[in-house]
Parts: C-alpha cells; structure tokens; sequence
C-alpha cells in the first residue's frame, strides 16, 4: 500500500508550501490537486464559455486531458498536452476553478484521476475533499486552517511577489468568496475529514506547521526520511 497523506483545508492556509515541504522532508510526491481544477478552469476560459454554466463547463472539461507529471520533484500540470504550471495561479484562474469545481462531473473526473494517482505512488495530496472524498480511508488526514485575515495577508504577499499588486481588500474579498463557493457547494463541500487532525496555522511559523504535521505522520507510519 502506498503512502498517502490527505491534506485539506481553505484558500491560503499554506497548503501547498507546506505540502511541498512536507512531501521532500518524506521523499514522496506532492499531488497539488488544486492545480487540476485551475487546468479545467483555463480550458473552459480559453473556450469562451462560462465557468457558472453547468452543462457547458462539464461538457467542455470532459474533453479536456488533464495530466500531472514531476521534473525534480516538482508538479508539471498539462492541458491537453501544454504545460500550462505557469498560468494557474491568476485571480482570474482562481475564481473561475472555484466555479468548475462546483460541478459534480467535473469532480467526479479528477477525483478519479487523482484516486489512481494516489494507489500508485507514495503521495502527500492536499486539496478540499481529500480527506472526505478522494482518500477517505487515508491514514493521515490533516485539515489545515488559518484566520481568514491572515490567509489574506499571506495570499496578498504571494501575489505581490509574482507581481501582481492586487488590493489587501480585494483579496480578502475574493477569498471570503471563495470559502463560501467551496465550503457551501452540494458537492463534496470543504469540511473537516473523519479522524483528520486540524491544525491552525495563524501564529505558526512555516517550520512549526510542517513539524507539526510531521509529528502526525511519524505517529502513524514512523520516522521516515
Ligand atoms: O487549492 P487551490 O486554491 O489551487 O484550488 C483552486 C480551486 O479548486 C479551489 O478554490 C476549489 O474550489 C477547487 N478545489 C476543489 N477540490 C480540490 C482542490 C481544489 O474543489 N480537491
């Protein structure tokens, strides 16, 4: 059996430099299944069509191939064959993701892929629904939170170091919209996994959350690495 970690939790807790981190201090692989939806999203954008549109976003994201692949231990994300790593992470792409992933075939396509990922490699995963619905039976479910001020602050930096001087109040607007999209949609809604662990990051150092979330594993698998 391999290993997999299922790490959930909202817009900006930190999941994946944290996830990042974690999985290189374990020597597995980070499955970053965000990054999917934003693929689906930016397929369904460069159609034309409207993510908020059921039938035409599932339509659509049902002819997309979406894969995953690794260079150095790093998450390639592929649309139809581009690697498109490098455009995912726009406020445009964010909220359009939120929307697609609303809809239960676009779900129920990447949790597919993301199930088989998961039976064949050593993965820490982290997500919305990988704790409730992608790996319910994972031995090591972290739900990872902050306060939703401080997501923003932390959200508002990373874009303002890729360059994107977005407005501290747009951010936590966007974010709060998000949450709500997440935590509210029918399907597989953002919620705390049976038996996960819910760690609050707000006064954590970036360190003291990837300890602690690698006192969680150990207990359960061992010292690794
Ligand atoms: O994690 P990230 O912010 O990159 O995810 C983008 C969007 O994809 C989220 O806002 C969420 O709506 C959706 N998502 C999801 N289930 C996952 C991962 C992401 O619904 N497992």
């Amino acid at each position: 059996m391999p290993i997999n970690i299922a790490l959930d939790g909202p817009v900006g807790a930190g999941k994946s430099t944290i996830a990042d981190e974690v999985a290189a201090r374990l020597s597995i692989l980070h499955l970053d299944t965000g990054a999917m939806y934003r693929a689906c999203a930016i397929g369904v954008l460069r159609s034309g069509l409207d993510p908020q549109d059921e039938a035409a976003a599932t339509a659509c994201c049902e002819g997309l191939q979406i894969d995953v692949g690794y260079e150095k231990g790093t998450q390639q994300t592929l649309l139809c064959g581009e690697d498109v790593t490098g455009l995912l992470r726009t406020p445009q792409v964010s909220a359009a993701a939120s929307a697609v992933a609303k809809w239960p075939g676009v779900r129920r396509k990447m949790v597919k892929a993301q199930q088989e990922l998961a039976r064949t490699h050593d993965m820490l995963i982290d997500g919305r629904d990988i704790g409730t619905r992608v790996l319910p039976d994972a031995k090591v479910k972290i739900y990872l939170t902050a306060s939703a001020e401080e997501r923003a602050r932390r959200r508002w930096l990373q874009l303002q170091q890729q360059g994107q001087n977005v407005p501290m109040e747009e951010v936590l607007s966007d974010l709060l919209a998000r949450d709500r999209q997440d935590m509210n949609r029918e399907t597989d809604p953002l919620r705390v996994a049976e038996g996960a662990t819910i760690i609050d990051s707000t006064d954590l150092t970036q360190e003291e959350t990837v300890e602690k979330i690698l006192a969680v594993v150990e207990a359960c698998y061992g010292k690794r690495g």
